[in-house]
């Protein structure tokens, strides 16, 4: 099933970027223009910057871009939400001003942007999501490396299916666009929900580059509240942690108990010891019962959430 040339949107937030902005804005330009000139998209495809409500010349530079140059469109929150959050400013924008794809990406193009081209290729044959994965991050300082993989290490553990070395940098079709915005969460987390989606779906490697100009915009801190984040958007799993617990220590904690009784009667061991074993066994009566409240907080949080309970992909009529 081959689609025709779609009307692509670029989908760039931007957070205090003014350093960077002009030469991205170039680079994204000429980028645009050739695969306009290849017929691999069709005119009145955008550079979509978010301007997630920077408090540097940000918006002034788009807005200059935006005067030159049709090709550059520009959302403006009227304060920092958070990359995420612009990114859905800015996919809704899209959709809704005829889209046919649209692909996010990274104000500082530390993602290549020739990986763009591959992306476009394999929509062209039927992928409705494309993946960009990093081959190599070499470029990212060791910190940086060790703390992303221990948290995709962490999320598939908790049950959360994410693409491995995959981040914000992806293309999606309007079809996959609109689906993702049936999950109407509040704490929506992103990179969580769109392989839960469905549709074809395909990946294109690339190196990732070095910022160029500026500073990131993650702190360490910022990075681990956004893993939270994920983690309890996403998975019940540490409520569960607690029956196991609970289970475990009662069954460890009732053997103790038994061998205490045991030996009291046989070697003279002191009743001290079988009224701590005694204690242990009592608090994983505690533990089993929050673990089973947990449980029914588990299912009522799922429903919560409102999920959609599928997505269509097609339909003969
Ligand atoms: N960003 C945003 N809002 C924020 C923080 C970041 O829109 O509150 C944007 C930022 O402008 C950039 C992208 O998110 O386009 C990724 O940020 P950054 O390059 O600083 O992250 P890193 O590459 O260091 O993970
Ligand atoms: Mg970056």
């Amino acid at each position: 099933m081959n689609k025709k040339a779609p009307v692509l949107y670029l989908v760039v937030p931007c957070f205090n970027e003014e350093e960077v902005l002009p030469s991205s804005a170039e680079q994204l330009k000429t980028k645009m223009q050739a695969l306009l000139a290849e017929h691999k998209i069709a005119e009145g495809s955008r550079i979509l910057f978010v301007d997630d409500g920077s408090k540097d010349n940000t918006y002034q530079i788009i807005t200059n871009l935006h005067q030159n140059d049709a090709l550059f469109a520009c959302v403006k929150l009227a304060h920092n939400r958070g990359q995420q959050n612009a990114q859905m400013a800015g996919l809704d924008f899209a959709r809704k001003s005829g889209a046919d794809a649209t692909i996010t990406i990274d104000a500082d193009l530390q993602d290549d942007i020739n990986a763009i081209d591959k992306m476009v290729d394999e929509y062209l044959n039927g992928a409705e999501i494309v993946y960009g994965v990093r081959s190599a991050r070499k470029k990212d300082t060791i910190f940086k490396r060790m703390t992303a993989h221990a948290f995709y290490k962490l999320m598939l553990k908790m049950g959360v299916d994410i693409v491995y070395d995959h981040s914000e940098f992806r293309l999606m079709s309007k079809t996959a666009v609109d689906a993702l915005f049936e999950y109407q969460e509040r704490n929506l987390f992103v990179r969580g929900v769109v392989p839960q989606l469905g549709y074809k779906t395909a990946k294109v490697t690339y190196p990732r580059q070095e910022r160029k100009a500026g500073k990131t915009k993650y702190s360490a801190s910022k990075l681990l509240s956004i893993a939270l984040n994920g983690i309890a958007s996403f998975s019940s799993k540490p409520l569960t942690m607690i029956w196991w617990l609970g289970f475990w220590m009662h069954i460890f904690s009732l053997a103790g108990l038994i061998t205490a009784i045991t030996l009291m009667y046989t070697i003279n061991l002191h009743f001290m010891w079988a009224i701590i074993a005694a204690v242990g066994w009592f608090t994983s009566f505690v533990l089993i019962a929050l673990g089973i409240i947990g449980f029914y907080l588990g299912k009522t949080y799922i429903e919560t959430k409102h999920r959609p309970l599928y997505n269509v992909e097609e339909t003969l009529n």
